[in-house]
């Protein structure tokens, strides 16, 4: 029996939007709630919107976000009843799971065993095969014996990917086009693996050569039911690092659905999942798909799932963690019509998305139908150096992919950022290409599309503003004018950094 305990209290052991994206929730559910912030964030968001916060140290996160000690400390301090971990910093870290429910406290996540298991790339490939799952073609096993690698890469065909077992962030990966290449490959990545995870575990798979990136939500509860909320395609990605997102994808049909759904459960029961997780697929160009890995959290694209779910999944997070059965069955889940996510980065498209800093001098949000945005700053704020540059998350909400998008854009071209470069014009750039509106695209998008150059050419639009603009300055001069701004909106006159 699963004894229910009701949550009063949670504290966020994160930062920036996430943190405020599950305070948002807790309020709406009448819990109080507790921020924590490093000697940088004293001034944050999410500090000011939290009922209570605390300080956990100076700036770098080792010393404060990942103070597994100080954390618990706060929690005992502040009477805290839950912790939601958000995703990154310590939220796939099991030994803080651990301590954290060894105190007496609710983890909103699963169980630091099922953490453990799925964090090991792995570990988490034995689990699952004896589900049935299908697997990039390869081994699920430590190689370290280059002659061995070379019997598996010929079995597999070239290219192959060596894999480090502890990697994460799309470290510890080497694609390998020969055999030739093999042996120094392998000891690289081997020597990255060490150094990056401090475990040098590699193993070989076929490398997919076009593959999309689509990955399933699913939600358990503690009684063993286990659901899926549809896909995510997030198969634009700059660095292996997702930038654009949407769901549902627009390639599967029904059948290819229900297929991925009823894997992602099996990955899921192979390591009696409960709370929100996502299972990750690539999918090749026949639309095969293999199971790439699970992430055992909230992950920072599940609105998108949300507007086409109509669910809450902090909400269900939390629910589940006080032990009650999940408020939805699968045969009650729909979609209902389509989502995009845009990630604004602090990142400069033009110099190989290199992170920006600096103080966001304008920050206007965009608003009207369809449109949510998820952030963490306030016109005025730093992006501080230490963190992940993530500003926001734009997702726009539409009857079909079409409203989706013309929104998005829309929104994006109401968005006002000055003060540091954004990824916003990289992400109209892609929205409005051929391949992304045909849905004919793949992780290699940035690879086979992008060039800095691409973002000054000419916009037949703007270009006719221009003109107007500089034939109303001429005429305005010839009259001995002053120059005024009035009687142009301001989107006109706006010229975007
Ligand atoms: P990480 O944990 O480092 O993020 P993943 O296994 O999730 O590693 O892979 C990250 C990205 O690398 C994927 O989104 C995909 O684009 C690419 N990738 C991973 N495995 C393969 C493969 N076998 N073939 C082709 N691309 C792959």
């Amino acid at each position: 029996m699963i004894e229910t305990k009701t949550i009063k209290k949670i504290l966020v052991s994160n930062r920036g939007e996430i943190a405020i994206r599950v305070m948002r929730t807790a309020r709406e559910l009448g819990i109080k709630t507790v921020a924590i912030y490093s000697d940088a964030d004293s001034t944050a968001a999410h500090v000011k919107y939290a009922d209570e916060a605390m300080n956990v140290g100076p700036a770098p996160s080792a010393q404060s976000y990942l103070n597994m000690d100080r954390i618990i400390e706060v929690c005992k301090e502040l009477n805290v009843d839950a912790v939601h971990p958000g995703y990154g910093f310590l939220s796939e870290n099991s030994t803080f799971a651990k301590m954290v429910t060894d105190n007496g406290i609710i983890f909103i996540g699963p169980s630091p065993e099922a953490i453990e298991v799925m964090g090991d790339k792995l570990a988490a490939k034995n689990a699952v095969s004896k589900y049935n799952v299908p697997m990039v073609p390869g081994v699920n096993h430590a190689v370290s014996d280059k002659d061995e690698a070379i019997e598996i890469a010929r079995e597999i065909g070239y290219p192959v990917l060596i894999k480090a077992s502890a990697g994460g962030g799309g470290k510890g990966m080497r694609v390998v086009e020969q055999e030739e290449d093999l042996a120094e490959q392998m000891e690289r990545a081997m020597s990255e693996a060490k150094s990056a995870f401090g475990n040098p575990s590699v193993f070989v798979e076929k490398f997919i050569t076009q593959p999309r990136h689509i990955e399933i939500q699913i939600i358990g509860d503690q009684h063993g039911n286990v659901v899926y909320l549809f896909e995510r395609d997030c198969s634009i990605q700059r660095r292996h690092q997702k930038v654009v997102e949407e769901a549902p994808s627009a390639v599967l049909n029904d059948a290819q659905r229900k297929a991925m759904g009823e894997a992602a459960i099996g990955v899921a029961k192979s390591c009696d999942y409960y709370g929100a997780g996502t299972v990750e697929f690539i999918v090749d160009e026949n639309l095969d798909f293999f199971f790439l890995e699970m992430n055992t959290r909230l992950q920072v694209e599940h609105p998108v799932t949300e507007e086409i779910t109509g669910k809450d999944l902090v909400a269900e997070q939390i629910r589940v963690a006080e032990g009650h059965p999940l408020s939805f069955k699968q045969e009650e889940l729909k979609i209902q019509g389509h989502a995009l996510e845009i990630r604004v980065y602090a990142e400069n498209p033009r110099t190989n998305f290199l992170p920006d800093t600096g103080k966001l001098q304008t920050y206007k949000l965009p608003q009207g139908p369809g449109v949510r945005v998820d952030d963490g700053y306030e016109e005025g704020m730093d992006i501080p150096i230490y963190y992940d540059p993530m500003i926001s998350k734009l997702i726009t909400y539409g009857a079909n992919r079409e409203q989706a998008r013309l929104r998005m854009l829309r929104a994006i071209e109401e968005y006002e950022i000055s003060g540091v470069a954004t990824t916003l014009d990289f992400c109209s750039f892609a929205l409005k290409h051929e391949a992304f509106i045909s849905g004919k695209f793949d992780t290699k998008f940035v690879e086979k599309y992008f060039t800095p150059e691409v973002l000054d050419e000419a916009d037949p639009e703007k270009e006719q503003i221009a003109i107007a603009l500089a034939s109303l300055l001429i005429d305005q001069k010839a009259h001995g004018a002053q120059i005024k701004n009035e009687g142009l909106s301001k989107w006109k006159l706006r010229v975007k950094d």
